[in-house]
């Protein structure tokens, strides 16, 4: 191997993947706050079978009709606690797990459970008698890396000689992984690769968490190069290496590319009016002024507690600025940022998830895939927009999907200050045809009215 497989990531991208070790959170659900049903309407699905496939896949209805190990099923309902697959993993847990292992891209909501699909396909396999790698987690960040680790030691509970390794900054492997089941971010794994520390021959599975992000811009050299490098090895052996691509978005560019790269696949897409995500109640709350912003977060803060909030900012600096001026008011709050140490981003996810912690300030580094069943707000401090000043379409159906996790109830307050956020916010909105309520930045009865109506009135 050359260094071909270091990726060109950018400034940004970098930010978001420094170091650190896994956190272990509790994964409770709380019934008290899940709504009647998750709406998952097979309505406006796009599914296309793979061309070589006879019979179409019978979708699954329970875990037990999957053929899964007993071991894993174990897993499923006495650790995980699952009684019945979601709708995504009913219809894609056959195509992942049916052989011959057919690729797959799929798209399904924030929240619907996809993380189960891809571990549950890694975790049958991996042949626990094999010391080599041979599954293949990616994600955009640590963050995610380290809750989908913890994912898969979870399932994988009963899965006697399967091993894992974290595969992210500040974990350090000076002999070659013999883990089977390897779960990272990309600069670190592009890095192993390279270094020859993870030997790609045996590899039979690789995921991509948040595909879309993991084949746009700043990712999309290592993850092709990554993919080839593999099919080159596997295909000396006379063997293939099935490609997992999942995310609740796919923009139109990057779903064409992923289809056109990875070949002999199924496809489960959304339209992205379909996207919308109703069990959320949105809301725009326009303010006069940058400080109305913190005066809007205080005033939240002062109708007691609500759960959890996770509040996203656009910069670091703003996260920093906003977390001194409300610690300094005595409101506790903690904030995470890319650039900051692994240690201290561990430290702070961790005692998120433990529940410590009850506002979370954050960059969009926290905006996929975070799953912490109790966060029942998201505030968009700033409305998501790219480099460009363009809006940041799909980052703000993952930043809004942070809450309403499998069906949960959440509530959504997007500030917006002038004429220029007013536009963004609105395109974003038209876009996925979500309705937006206004709100009066200076009415505490308006934002408590506003959380009864999203169901958060259990104040
Ligand atoms: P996604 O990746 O689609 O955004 P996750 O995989 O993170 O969603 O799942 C969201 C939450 O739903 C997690 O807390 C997970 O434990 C829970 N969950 C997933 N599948 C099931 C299931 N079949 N039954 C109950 N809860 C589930
Ligand atoms: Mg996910």
């Amino acid at each position: 191997m050359t260094t071909r497989l270091t990726p060109r990531l950018s400034h940004h991208r970098q930010d978001a993947n420094d170091e650190g070790d896994g956190a272990e959170k509790p994964d409770e659900p709380d019934p008290a706050l899940k709504s009647e049903k998750l709406n998952e309407d097979s309505e406006g699905i796009e599914k296309k079978l793979a061309d070589d496939v006879q019979t179409p896949y019978k979708s699954a209805k329970t875990f037990k009709e999957l053929g899964l190990k007993q071991s894993l099923l174990e897993g499923i309902f006495n650790v995980m606690k699952f009684e019945k697959p979601s709708k995504i993993q009913a219809e894609t847990l056959p195509m992942i797990l049916e052989p011959p292992h057919r690729n797959l891209i799929a798209q399904a909501h924030n929240g619907s459970g996809k993380t189960t699909c891809f571990v549950l396909g890694m975790l049958s396999l991996a042949d626990p008698e094999l010391k080599q790698p041979q599954a293949l987690c990616i994600c955009p960040t640590r963050e995610l890396a380290i809750q989908n680790l913890d994912r898969t030691q979870k399932m994988g509970t009963f899965c006697t000689g399967t091993t894992y390794a974290l595969v992210v900054p500040g974990q350090n492997y000076s002999e070659g992984i013999k883990d089977q089941i390897l779960i990272g971010t990309p600069g670190r794994m592009a890095d192993m690769v390279r270094r020859r520390k993870i030997n790609l021959e045996h590899i039979r599975c690789v995921v991509f968490d948040e595909a879309d992000d993991m084949l746009s811009r700043g990712f999309r050299d290592f993850s092709i190069t990554l993919l080839n490098e593999i099919d080159k090895k596997r295909e000396k052996k006379g063997k293939e290496c099935q490609k997992i691509l999942f995310s609740a978005t796919f923009s139109e560019e990057v779903r064409e590319f992923a289809i056109s790269k990875i070949t002999k696949a199924n496809h489960i897409f959304l339209r992205a009016i379909d996207l919308k995500i109703d069990l959320i109640k949105q809301y725009r709350v326009p303010v006069p002024s940058k400080e109305a912003k913190a005066e809007v977060i205080k005033m939240i803060f002062e109708l007691g507690d609500l759960g959890q909030t996770i509040i996203f900012v656009r910069t670091k600096e703003s996260a920093r600025k906003l977390h001194s001026q409300l610690a300094n008011e005595g409101h506790k709050c903690t904030s995470i940022t890319g650039d900051m140490q692994p240690q201290e981003r561990d430290r702070v996810i961790k005692e998120f998830i433990e529940g410590t912690t009850r506002t979370m300030i954050a960059t969009d580094v926290l905006s996929r895939g975070f799953d912490v069943d109790n966060v029942t707000l998201v505030v968009n401090h700033d409305v998501p927009t790219e480099r460009s000043g363009n809006p940041a379409y799909e980052t703000y159906l993952h930043r809004v999907g942070r809450t309403g996790r499998f069906g949960r109830k959440g509530a959504a307050f997007n500030l917006v200050l002038g004429n220029t956020e007013n536009v963004q916010l609105g395109a974003i909105t038209k876009k996925y045809n979500i309705p937006l309520d206004d709100i009066q930045w200076d009415k505490e009865e308006a934002i408590l009215e506003a959380l009864e109506k999203a169901g958060l009135s259990a104040l």
